[in-house]
């Protein structure tokens, strides 16, 4: 599942891989992914002939920049498990494909298992303001040099558990079950701690944990964990798995103190992992 580390590694990869090519032909095989539009012929027409431009990040949005007149960017959300591939036009195209985006040079963006959250628009600038201005509240650890006081600021005022703040997207961007569990490991911080009840020094923790989880993860690019494991656009799995110190260690032993992990059920009736002794 795509969380925020997975997202801008396909940021930097298509920013050298498909900045500057011109789309050819657009194939939409399932026709929910492009929604927001009449139809599938409205969501081609305003990418045929184009050529994309430099690639951003909204949170978990991608943005590919347009040519031509006006600003305007064809934006993927990869909802809960989608994924973006860069294939040779030759090559056979999978079951799962969405859509496919044909450049006039090198081959095939392909958007694979978008599901029902994921999908692909093109947005003019007044749609692309309102994105921001949607996400504006909300914390990008690789984008917002936010000091540890200004998050403390940030956090006095919640009452919710730990766990659910940090995978509230209002709160923070793209911080799903894989890096909540790291961050609060790494923090020495249990789930269901009340966010407003950190002492100075626990707030720190959980601050510099933000930031060395989610830049970790980046550089070993990635966790492909679970049933439908994050592929990145050349379809390679990423490495930070061996690295994950809580996520699904139910009953290794934790590696600072040895202790058994444990796996609880959160009121959202997902599993959280923890070490019972040196998080608290
Ligand atoms: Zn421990």
């Amino acid at each position: 599942m795509p969380e925020l580390p997975e997202v801008e590694i396909l940021r930097h990869d298509l920013d050298k891989e498909v900045e500057g090519r011109r789309v050819k032909a657009v194939e939409v095989r399932a026709a929910r992914v492009v929604r927001r539009h009449r139809n599938r012929k409205d969501f081609a027409a305003r990418l045929v002939g184009r050529k994309l431009g430099p690639a951003s990040r909204l949170g978990t949005l991608l943005l590919l920049d347009l040519d031509g007149e006006g600003h305007a960017a064809l934006v993927v959300d990869l909802g809960a498990g989608g994924r973006l591939l860069k294939e040779r036009s030759a090559a056979p195209v999978d079951k799962q494909t969405d859509a496919v985006l044909t450049f006039t040079v090198g081959g095939d963006l392909r958007a694979l298992d978008l599901g029902e959250a994921g999908e692909l628009f093109v947005a003019a600038e007044a749609e692309l303001d309102e994105l921001a201005e949607e996400r504006r509240g909300s914390i990008d650890p690789l984008a917002d040099a936010l000091t540890w006081q200004a998050f403390n600021a940030r956090l006095e005022s919640r009452q919710e558990g730990l766990r659910a703040l940090l995978t509230d997207r209002s709160f923070v961007a793209g911080i799903g079950p894989v890096y909540a569990d790291e961050i609060l490991w790494g923090s020495e911080l249990r789930w269901d701690r009340r966010a407003g009840s950190l002492a100075a020094q626990e707030v720190r923790r959980l601050h510099r944990a933000i930031q060395e989880v989610v830049q970790e993860a980046v550089r070993l690019r990635g966790s492909s964990v679970g049933d439908t494991p994050w592929l990145d656009l050349r379809g390679n799995k990423g490495e930070y798995e061996p690295q994950l110190n809580a996520y699904q260690r139910e009953g290794q032993p934790c590696r600072r103190c040895r202790t058994p992990l444990v796996g609880e059920r959160t009121e959202r009736g997902e599993t959280t992992y923890y070490c019972p002794k040196c998080q608290s």
